[in-house]
């Protein structure tokens, strides 16, 4: 289990059927998780020695604070740090745009993204072991976005543009492995992009081999990832056969790219 604790290495640990609990040890020695949907990987981790001291919690679906209580109960002291929302129970501080967390040694800036959920924050570190992170929970997935449950196409489109903007070097961290399934929908919306060839071959044979496809690095999902590229002939082109004419605006083109994967079958 020393893989566990090293230092400034993201490190996804497995709950439910596809989602991570990213788990991050700082230089300080002392460990963050994020999004715990179930207490009990991060309490096995925790009983194998990982100094736990915060948990940062992206938005309220219970595949991401269904741990919550269990953990606040058996690690008092335990910071838990949310959004504004409180349809999420458990936190020691609410956050919002702009505010800096410091959990695990490492500093983070809060960005909201509603979209998903209205309430949705991501947290983004310059620095995190000299490489910067984003934890995006289930706002920016590989190859994907997420599910438009409380927002508009407007709303998301600003968000994942806020995200987009970030360096290219950083490491993508979000709460789903959904890539597989993402790529197929990617290649319909782009057949000819080759660097998102490259990266579906990848991630076949990560997959095949049980692996994780994330961390991702954004300058990988800006040349792949079809909802980052509202402004690219082909996606324009992709959202016009499925408007049956051109989009009167990028907006335009990422809300006829969201509904379509929402019934896309590959
Ligand atoms: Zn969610
Ligand atoms: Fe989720």
């Amino acid at each position: 289990m020393t893989s566990l604790a090293t230092p400034s290495i993201p490190v996804p640990l497995p709950a439910f059927e596809d989602n991570y609990i990213w788990m991050l040890t700082g230089d300080d020695g002392t460990t963050l998780v994020v999004d715990p949907g179930d207490a009990d990987p991060v309490l096995a981790a925790v009983a194998g020695g990982v100094r736990l001291t915060t948990v940062l919690v992206t938005h309220h679906h219970s595949d991401h604070i269904g741990g919550l209580a269990a953990l606040a109960k058996s690690l008092p002291g335990l910071e838990i740090i949310a959004p504004n929302d409180e349809r999420i129970p458990h936190a020691t501080r609410r956050v919002d745009d702009g505010e800096r967390v410091r959990a695990a040694g490492i500093d983070f800036e809060v960005i909201t993204v509603p979209g998903h959920t209205r309430s949705h924050i991501a947290f983004h570190a310059a620095n995190a072991g000299g490489k910067p992170l984003l934890f995006c929970g289930d706002t920016l997935f590989s190859l994907g976005c997420g599910r438009l449950f409380e927002g508009t196409p407007a709303q998301m489109l600003a968000s994942l543009d806020r995200l987009a903007a970030l360096p290219d070097g950083t490491q993508i961290c979000c709460t789903h492995e959904y890539t597989q399934s993402n790529a197929a929908f990617a290649l319909a919306v782009e057949p000819g992009n080759s660097a998102l060839l490259a990266r579906v071959e990848e991630v076949r044979a990560q997959r095949a081999r049980l692996l994780p496809t994330l961390p991702v690095t954004l300058g990988q999902e800006r040349a792949t990832n079809p909802f980052l590229r509202c402004d690219e002939a082909a996606v324009r082109i992709t959202a016009a056969a499925r408007l049956g004419r051109q989009p009167a605006s990028r907006v335009e083109t990422f809300a006829a790219l969201r509904e379509w994967k929402n019934i896309f079958r590959a």
